[in-house]
């Protein structure tokens, strides 16, 4: 732990700064009990495949084995390696956004085409599970956003909506304005999240129920990726969600007048 002995206690600059130094070093151990704690769970994370993949290439070795229950075998080994595998790229993924050397590069983007395509590329796989996808957005509005990484921002909770709902219902995707700032909500009529579990799902590696999470196939970083990507192009997300009923992210951004349409 990062230890400091600041007794200042004046009221003058010198008693300021050791308020500062000792503000600074809670701060410090702060961050180092969470790094441990990501740690921790990360390994954790690693290891559940990995004994899966070990526990059953052992029995898929055995030459007494039918081939049916081989084959049954090197697909659950096939199975848990690509999870492992999407795990290392989520990690990877915020690796590179902690570390600052990941860049983003915001651009005027129309928003009905921009969301228009983005409801395309969804649209089979709601359709797939019979969940009406709608999409509600006025022309001309504008955003200051990196699209590739907004997209991302969209894809994974349109993906978290299509996750967490049955079939036969709907799911939108509505833009609204007001004064200055323009929302975008995904409304689904799913699961709903519990209460007590609504200020953490933003949290690293936080899932609602790891058994429903690893049916579903997450780990818990998916929202957390997408807080640091709305927060980094200078929105906020926020969420509502109600148990049995659904839930609503909703992320802020600036609107961006568009300097065509207003100087004509
Ligand atoms: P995961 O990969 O487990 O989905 P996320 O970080 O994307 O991880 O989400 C964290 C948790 O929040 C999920 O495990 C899930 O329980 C809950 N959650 C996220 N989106 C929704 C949603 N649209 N409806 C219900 N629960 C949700």
């Amino acid at each position: 732990n990062f230890s400091v002995s600041v007794p200042v206690r004046s009221k003058d600059e010198l008693g300021e700064l050791a308020q500062s130094i000792q503000s600074l070093a809670n701060e410090l151990n702060y961050l180092k009990k969470e790094r441990n704690e990501f740690l921790a769970s990360i390994s954790h994370e690693l290891r559940t495949p990995l004994t899966y993949i070990k526990g059953y290439a052992d029995i898929a070795r055995r030459k007494d084995l039918d081939i049916p229950e081989r084959t049954q075998y090197l697909e659950i080994i096939h199975e848990e390696s690509k999870r492992l595998n999407s795990l290392l790229d989520e990690l990877f993924n915020i690796a590179r956004m902690d570390v600052n050397t990941f860049t983003i590069s915001k651009e005027t983007v129309p928003l009905s085409s921009f969301l228009q395509s983005v409801y395309e590329k969804v649209l089979p796989a709601f359709t797939n599970k019979n969940i009406q996808l709608n999409l509600e957005c006025k022309d001309n509005l504008f955003m200051d956003i990196d699209p590739s990484r907004f997209e991302q921002v969209l894809l994974n909770l349109l993906d978290n909506a299509l996750k967490y709902s049955n079939e036969y219902t709907v799911t939108t995707i509505k833009a609204t304005e007001s004064i200055g700032s323009i929302s975008i909500s995904i409304i689904d009529q799913g699961v709903g999240i519990p209460r007590a579990d609504i200020p953490h799902v933003f949290d690293r590696l936080y899932r609602v129920e790891k058994s429903r999470a690893r049916a579903t196939g997450g780990f818990g970083l998916g929202l957390s990726i997408v807080k640091q990507l709305v927060e980094v192009q200078g929105g906020t997300i926020s969420v509502k969600s109600s148990i049995e009923q659904g839930t609503c992210f909703t992320i802020i951004f600036k609107e961006k007048k568009n300097e065509d349409s207003s100087s004509s």
